[in-house]
């Protein structure tokens, strides 16, 4: 049980630990609070880097919380502070001076690094990745209209980067090495139907092709990206948006079990005691959902702060989460509950035909809503979140039917408890 004496140690200044640092002041925590952060800008909000443009963002970092608001918290906030090496028996942490820091309690929060594609070329000025604030910028710095991008990679962040350069004006491929975009995270009709809607913005997306090298130009830039089949697309410049890998190393190195991501318990808690883990860098129980999960998503980090700040503070569990994530494309605003790759049966309410607005309600065997992907359709997501939270059974011809409002669609007295 901690009381006002004890020291808790943030190792993070991302999303999950920003938020886990305000909720132990939040609950009254009166003992000290430091957050180390590896970046030296003000803890800042990702979802931006992907999805404003160099011309309508103001290049500056969008922060998480005021710069007061630390001194004001009593948070010691210590940028550009990297935490070298977390010893959990002598519960003390290594800074990059040599300095040793006590903990009594430590929460891991380092987040996930963008995964590089091993081939030929890939260090080439022009390649980029993106993850941080400084990956943002070297990238923006690099969009122009009339310029030529090669996205590497149909997943989210490659997409809406995609959706971001289209708007001004820039020239862009996205080269999918598999059969359709999204391949892990969304279903298959909502990746048939916003593959076509960028196709319609102009953007040339190749499904199929497996990236083999880059190509650098006479200048010794990035200036096409060679292809398995022996084509080459030429370009200006690349971002690989290939999906992203826990920053686990210092637990792993601290011999807490890991295994893609350092394992967590329902309340954050790793194998080792007074040690807990947030964010992208967990794989963590999500009932019902079977199995250890990897989310990367700010609702999630979010939850984790709650349930791991609740834990340590010998507070009651918060109630249990529906995961979610949201992603802008154009002017399309996604918002998906739920895990979609465990259904056993979809239903697309309203049909794949209207170009602005899609819902697909994916359901378990017993006719439950276990995961629903909304494209501009509030409404839907938010009656899905609730129906998956609830166990709810729903009539699946209804839900086909647009004509039949939703709450209509729930079973009566089928509604299982989770
Ligand atoms: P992070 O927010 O990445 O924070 C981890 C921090 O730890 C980093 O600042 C890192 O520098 C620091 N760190 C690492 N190692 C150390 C160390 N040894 N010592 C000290 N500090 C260290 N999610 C959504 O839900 N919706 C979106 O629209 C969305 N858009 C995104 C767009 C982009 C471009 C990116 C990159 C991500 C996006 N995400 C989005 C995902 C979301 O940002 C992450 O899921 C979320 O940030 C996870 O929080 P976290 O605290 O685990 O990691």
């Amino acid at each position: 049980m901690i009381d006002d004496s004890t020291r808790v140690a943030v190792i993070g200044a991302g999303h999950g630990g920003t938020a886990a640092v305000a909720l132990l002041r939040q609950h009254g925590f009166a003992g000290s609070v430091t957050l180390f952060g590896a970046e030296r800008h003000l803890p800042y909000h990702r979802p931006p880097l992907s999805k404003t443009s160099p011309e309508s963002g103001s290049g500056s970092p969008d922060p998480l919380r005021p710069a007061g608001f630390y001194p004001d918290q009593r948070i010691d906030l210590r940028l550009d502070s990297p935490v070298l090496a977390l010893d959990p028996v002598a519960a003390r942490l290594r800074l990059g001076d040599g300095s040793e820091i006590p903990y009594d309690v430590a929460v891991l929060a380092t987040g996930a690094r963008a995964r590089r594609l091993p081939v030929p070329g890939a260090d080439l000025p022009g390649v980029h990745t993106l993850r941080t604030l400084d990956d943002a910028c070297l990238l923006r710095g690099g969009l122009r209209p009339g310029r030529r991008l090669v996205v590497v990679g149909g997943g989210y962040i490659g997409l809406e980067v995609a959706a971001m350069a289209r708007r001004i004006g820039v020239a862009v491929t996205v080269l999918e090495a598999a059969t359709r975009v999204l391949g892990r995270s969304a279903g298959p009709d909502l990746a048939a139907w916003l593959t076509e809607r960028h196709r319609r913005q102009g953007t040339d997306v190749v499904l199929g092709a497996a990236v083999e090298r880059f190509v650098p130009g006479p200048d010794g830039r990035v200036a096409g990206v060679g292809l398995a089949d022996g084509g080459e697309v030429p370009c200006d410049l690349v971002l690989v948006g290939i999906g992203a890998q826990p920053c686990d190393e210092l637990a792993r190195a601290a011999g807490l079990r890991c295994d893609d991501g350092v394992i967590v318990d329902e309340r954050g808690r790793t194998s080792a005691p007074g040690v807990y883990a947030i964010g992208d860098m967990t794989r963590r129980p999500l009932p019902p959902y079977r199995g250890l999960h990897r989310l990367e998503s700010i609702p999630s980090a979010g939850e984790q702060a709650k349930q791991a700040v609740t834990d340590l503070l010998g507070l009651p569990a918060p109630r249990p989460e529906v995961p979610w994530f949201w992603s802008d494309q154009f002017d399309l605003k996604l918002k998906i509950a739920g895990l979609p790759a465990l259904a056993e049966k979809s239903v697309l309410r309203g049909g794949p035909t209207d170009e602005h607005r899609f819902a697909a309600f994916h359901l378990d065997g017993a006719g439950r809503v276990v995961a629903a992907e909304t494209v501009n359709a509030g409404g839907e997501f938010m009656v899905a979140k609730k129906w998956i939270a609830e166990g709810t059974v729903v009539d699946p011809d209804g839900l086909a039917d647009t004509a039949r409002p939703l709450r209509t669609l729930a079973l009566e007295g089928a509604t299982c408890p989770r």
